[in-house]
């Protein structure tokens, strides 16, 4: 069984938000989610700084802090390593929001649209609702799932496959011979807070 991570290239990254659009049209989040988020900060010291991304996501940590928290059985860590949730499991107790050290759970009680009050819902709003409220649900601890469905049919991850830099790798971390393993085997690659043992299954390149 393969043990799935990305490996994110922070020098190829140029900051476009690709990944972040892919992410929002493939799974219809309402405003205020995001699963695939970018922060930006600066590098460097003046004069010699630089503008720098950081694509961020859910990192199917090894050790989720989400899933110890869960009363319900709602997270869950699939054979492949991906975290998901069970919507029908989920209670709404947010639990997993406050314990997530990664920022990366989004609920939201209502859909709202993305227009102002008042105009009604677009033909393509109402199928983003609909698909929204029955893959994922109002009220639920959603996240990212790495696109399980298109993984099912042998496809990537929207974000990876929406990045223009070919900045995201993903494949199989237990794979020595895989992609992803090289990469952050030839050039170091690095969690996030590595500290909190978490083990997550997103590694960074650093700005090389
Ligand atoms: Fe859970 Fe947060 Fe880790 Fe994702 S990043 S598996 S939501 S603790």
């Amino acid at each position: 069984m393969p043990q799935y991570g990305m490996v994110i290239d922070l020098k190829r990254c140029y900051g476009c938000y690709a990944c972040v659009m892919a992410c929002k049209v493939k799974n219809h989040t309402p405003p205020e989610v995001f699963w695939a988020r970018l922060l930006k900060g600066e590098r460097g010291k003046f004069p010699n700084t630089m503008r720098q991304a950081l694509p961020v996501l859910c990192m199917h940590c090894e050790e989720p802090s989400c899933l110890e928290v869960c009363p319900t059985g709602a997270t869950q860590k699939l054979d492949n390593g991906i975290v998901i949730v069970d919507k029908d499991k989920c209670m709404g107790c947010k639990a997993c929001i406050m314990a997530c050290p990664y920022g990366a759970r989004y609920s939201v009680d209502k859909w709202e649209s993305y227009f102002p009050d008042g105009l009604p819902l677009s033909e393509y709003e109402e199928f983003a609702k609909k698909y929204w409220e029955e893959h994922s649900g109002c009220g639920v601890a959603t996240k990212c799932d790495f696109c399980l469905d298109l993984l099912e049919e042998g496809k990537l991850p929207a974000c990876v496959e929406a990045c223009a830099a070919n900045a995201r790798t993903f494949g199989d971390l237990d794979d020595p011979d895989s992609e992803v393993s090289t990469l952050i085997r030839k050039y170091r690659g690095e969690v996030l807070n590595p500290e909190l043992g978490n083990k997550p299954k997103v590694y960074y390149l650093a700005p090389r």
